[in-house]
C-alpha cells in the first residue's frame, strides 16, 4: 500500500513531537507499506518567518516572501529525515525543486499544474521513506511559490492523486473535523464521515481545519481523505464523496471572521454597473463572497458585498480610483463584520432549515446583515462581537453536539 501522512506544523513543533511522527511513519513503513510523508513548517515558524520579512519591509515583494517561507517547510523535512535517519530508517527530504511540483505563477497563492512522480517512486523503490516539504510549488519563472496559508494539505492531496496512493491521512493537533470549533461550543462533537461538498463549504465558510484547495483536489481525483490527531490513535474524520444518511439537517456550524463589507452606494440603476464594479475588483484579484444589491429607487441603487480583510483596502482603492467611471457617490465599509454559515446535505430536501437558523439568532437578539446560501449551506453576516454567541446558539438550536 502507499500512504501519504501530511502532519501540521503543531505535529513537528519540537524535538519530542518530531520524534512521535517519525514513530508513526515507521510503523507503517516496517508493515511493508510505501510511506509519504508532507509536512509543515515547525509550530509557529511561518507567522514569525512573515513578521520577520514586515520588519525588514513591510512592503516586500510576494516573490521574496515565499523564497523566505518556503525555508519552513525545507527545515522539517531534512530534520525528519535525520530523525528516521538515527532511528536506523532510511529516508530522504525533497523539496518542491528536487520533486519538480510545478505550480501557477502567482506567488502567495499558487496552484499545482503538474507534479513529476519519478523521483519519489525510485526512491520509494529504494525503499526509503520519502518526506516532502509542504505549501510550496515551483513556478514557470523556476521560483518557489507558496500555495497559501495552510496549503500544506493541497500538497498532500495533490501527491496522493499523482502517485495513485492507497491513503491519504492528514494529521493534526484535533481529533478531526468538528461540528463547531470545539474552542467556541464545548460539547461540539468529532463527525465520522462528511462528503467533499460538505466539507469544501465548511473549510471556505472559516473552519481552519483543512486548506479548501485541497478538498476541491480531493473531491476532482477522488482522493479520501481522513483527518486525524497526530497525539492520539483515534479514527478521525473520513472525508469522501458519499457518507452515511444520517437524520441531522445540519452537519456543521463554521464562521469566519477575516470578513469585511463594503457598499457602494447611489450607482445608476442600468445595466451593466454590477458587471463594471465586479469587474475592475476581479482584474485585481479581489475575491467576492456575498452580493446583494437593493432595488432601484429614483435611478440609483446601492450594492453591498464582502471580501476578505486583508483585500479590503486594495479593494476601495480600486473603487475610489473608478468611482466615476462606476458612477458611485459613496463608497462605505466595515470590518468589524463575520460570517456565520451552516452546511449540511440535509438542508437540499428540508424545508425550514434557514427559519431555525434565523430564529436562534433573534433569540439570542442578534441582527443578520447580508445571507446567502447553496444548497447545503446557508451565510449570514453579523456583527463581530456577536460571532461565538451566534454559533453557540446555532449549534445548540440544531443539536449538533448529540448524536
Ligand atoms: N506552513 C504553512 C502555513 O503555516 C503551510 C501549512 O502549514 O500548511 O500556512
Ligand atoms: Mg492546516
Amino acid at each position: 500500500m502507499l500512504i501519504v501522512k501530511k502532519f501540521g506544523g503543531s505535529s513537528v513543533a519540537n524535538k519530542e513531537r518530531i520524534f512521535n511522527v517519525a514513530r508513526r511513519c515507521v510503523e507503517d513503513y516496517k508493515k511493508g507499506h510505501d510511506v509519504v510523508v508532507v509536512l509543515s513548517a515547525m509550530g509557529k515558524t511561518t507567522d514569525e518567518l512573515i513578521a520577520m520579512a514586515k520588519n525588514i519591509n513591510p512592503n516586500a515583494s510576494k516573490r521574496e516572501l515565499d523564497m523566505l517561507l518556503t525555508t519552513g517547510e525545507q527545515v522539517s523535512v531534512s530534520l525528519m529525515a535525520m530523525a528516521m535517519q538515527a532511528m536506523d530508517v532510511s529516508a530522504v527530504s525533497l523539496n518542491a525543486f528536487q520533486v519538480a511540483m510545478n505550480c501557477t505563477s502567482r506567488y502567495g497563492n499558487a496552484r499545482f499544474k503538474r507534479i513529476d512522480s519519478e523521483r519519489i517512486m525510485n526512491e520509494l523503490d529504494a525503499r526509503k521513506i520519502v518526506i516532502v516539504t509542504g505549501f510550496q510549488g515551483i513556478n514557470k519563472y523556476g521560483d518557489y511559490a507558496t500555495l497559501g496559508r495552510g496549503g500544506s494539505d493541497t500538497t498532500a492531496v495533490a501527491l496522493a492523486a499523482a502517485l495513485h496512493a492507497d491513503k491519504c491521512e492528514i494529521y493534526t493537533d484535533v481529533d478531526g473535523v468538528f461540528t463547531a470549533d470545539p474552542r467556541v461550543v464545548s460539547d461540539a462533537r468529532k463527525i465520522e464521515e462528511i462528503t467533499y461538498d460538505e466539507m469544501l463549504e465548511l473549510a471556505t465558510s472559516g473552519a481552519k481545519v483543512l486548506h479548501s484547495r485541497s478538498v476541491e483536489l480531493a473531491k476532482k481525483y477522488g482522493v479520501q481523505m481522513v483527518v486525524r490527531s497526530s497525539l492520539n490513535e483515534s479514527e478521525g474524520t473520513t472525508v469522501k464523496e458519499v457518507v452515511k444518511m444520517e437524520k441531522m439537517l445540519v452537519t456543521g456550524v463554521a464562521s469566519d471572521k477575516n470578513t469585511a463589507r463594503i457598499s457602494v452606494l447611489g450607482v445608476e440603476d442600468k445595466p451593466g454597473i454590477a458587471f463594471k464594479v465586479f469587474q475592475k475588483l476581479a482584474k485585481n484579484s479581489i475575491n467576492i463572497d456575498i452580493i446583494l444589491q437593493s432595488v432601484g429607487r429614483d435611478g440609483s441603487k446601492d450594492i453591498s458585498f464582502t471580501v476578505a480583510e486583508d483585500d479590503l483596502e486594495e479593494a476601495i482603492n480600486v473603487l475610489e480610483e473608478n468611482k466615476e467611471a462606476l458612477t458611485i457617490k459613496e463608497i462605505k465599509h466595515n470590518a468589524r463584520v463575520a460570517k456565520v454559515a451552516i452546511v449540511g446535505a440535509g438542508m437540499m430536501s428540508n424545508p425550514g432549515v434557514a427559519s431555525q437558523m434565523f430564529e436562534a439568532l433573534y433569540n439570542s437578539n442578534i441582527n443578520i446583515n447580508m445571507i446567502s446560501t447553496s444548497e447545503i449551506r446557508i451565510t449570514v453576516l453579523i456583527d463581530e462581537k456577536d460571532v461565538d454567541r451566534a454559533v453557540q446558539a446555532i449549534h445548540e438550536k440544531f443539536a449538533l453536539g448529540e448524536v
